[in-house]
């Protein structure tokens, strides 16, 4: 009887992510205190979250064609969270996008800024790279935040059609140039006049998304933002 309880919490019970406790969701309480130590969102903190994005410094730049950029990185990619975001993008343990975003939905400031999208596009991965780690991290991460923040994702209108080298994996200036001309439109319309959020999973020197966002100007959205779960 003991083992079938067990099978049956392990089967129904969420386990926390980062220390495996059940009973408390996908984050437990205390990890949930840990990881808020490298948050750079304080919930506290009521003031209009367009107008102070990424919070400790206001990073709102100018975009292509003057569409204005918001930007809201989660946590400092540093200890436990670069560990965990390694261990969720190269150690198969693809489950830790339920803590990540249980983690997210919590913190009311960063459901705000999201609520002032229409849609949430991951930054897309090669075919073949998906097939290999058999998810893109960033496009699980989207669908559960759309799913509890109640906006749109869409994972048909941003394509990567190039199978670019890991950008960690190159040098600052190299970066740039691996970016480019590998991402592409479909669907465009759908995006138009539309607020359109990318989101995805470390921002380093901000080439990817922006890269991304170079081609999302042109289906015409009508505002576009980056929201990035650790900022290196
Ligand atoms: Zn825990």
């Amino acid at each position: 009887m003991k083992i079938l309880e067990k099978i049956l919490e392990y089967i129904f019970l969420p386990a926390c992510g980062v220390c495996g406790k059940l009973g408390e969701g996908y984050l437990c309480k205390n990890c949930e205190r840990e990881l808020e130590r490298y948050s750079l969102v304080r919930a506290n903190k009521c003031e209009n979250i367009d107008n102070s994005l990424d919070i400790k410094r206001k990073v709102v730049i100018k975009g292509v064609e003057g569409t204005r950029i918001f930007k809201l990185h989660v946590f400092k990619y540093e200890n436990v969270i670069r560990n965990l975001i390694l261990d969720y993008k190269f150690n198969d343990k693809s489950y830790l996008y339920k803590t990540f975003c249980e983690f997210i939905v919590k913190n009311k400031k960063i459901v705000e800024f999201i609520k002032s999208y229409d849609i949430i596009i991951p930054v897309p991965m090669f075919k073949t790279k998906i097939r290999k780690r058999g998810y893109n991290q960033s496009e699980l991460m989207a669908k559960e935040i759309a799913k509890n923040v109640g906006i749109k994702v869409y994972t048909d209108v941003l394509i990567k059609i190039k199978d670019n080298k890991v950008q960690s994996s190159l040098n600052k200036q190299d970066r740039e140039e691996n970016t480019k001309n590998v991402y592409d439109l479909a669907n465009s319309e759908k995006m138009y006049n539309k607020r359109i959020l990318i989101f995805d999973d470390i921002y380093t020197t901000g080439n990817t998304v922006e890269a991304c966002k170079k081609e999302l100007v042109k289906a015409k959205p009508s505002k576009i933002g980056i929201l990035t779960l650790a900022k290196d």
